[in-house]
């Protein structure tokens, strides 16, 4: 059983805990407390190797607050999450990388970048998304916690990356 520990980061309210609730308990939360810092465990398996995966559901409010020194250590994938319904969020998603960047020192750092809500009229376009995630050697995924699409995969992405550094 290998362990790998994967910090979800974004704005406040992209959907980072519906999308970590969806996948470790099937279950899709309305609301859930904006401010709390979660790490859930679920074990699965990724090309037919087991990972007992740790999964930081991270409550940063602000871009100072949404990545501090303890989720660049230690953490061997990242998903980035926006909501395809906001720019700012998409916005928000590159200044997080490069912090990642500085404070890892790694420029290919394994991460996944994810358009959440997919279910909502978009703002952000698959177009840009996918380009800026190429630029940075991301993969990137649209999901929606809320209509079931893709939840699974982002793990499946963030899994496959990290084995690939
Ligand atoms: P977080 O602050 O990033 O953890 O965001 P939450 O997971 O708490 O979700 C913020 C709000 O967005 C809640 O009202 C959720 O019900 C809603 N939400 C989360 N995922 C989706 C989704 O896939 N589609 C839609 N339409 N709403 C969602
Ligand atoms: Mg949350």
């Amino acid at each position: 059983l290998r362990k790998r520990k994967i910090a979800v980061l974004g704005s406040r309210s992209v959907g980072k805990s519906s999308l970590v609730f969806k996948f470790v308990e099937d279950h899709f939360i309305e609301s859930y407390y904006p401010t709390i810092e979660n790490t859930l465990t679920k074990t699965v398996s990724n090309n037919g190797v087991e990972y007992e995966c740790d999964i930081i559901d991270t409550a940063g409010q602000d871009e100072y607050s949404i990545l501090n020194q303890k989720h660049a250590i230690g953490i061997h994938g990242f998903v980035l999450v926006y909501s395809v319904a906001s720019h700012n969020s998409f916005e928000l998603v590159k200044i997080v990388h490069d912090k990642i960047v500085s404070f890892t020192g790694n420029e290919t750092v394994p991460c996944v970048i994810v358009g959440s809500k997919s279910d909502l009229q978009r703002v952000v376009t698959c177009e840009e998304a996918n380009e800026y995630a190429k630029s940075i050697e991301a993969s990137w995924i649209e999901t929606s916690a809320k209509s079931n699409v893709n939840v699974g995969k982002v793990f499946d992405l963030v899994l496959t990356e990290i084995e690939k550094r």
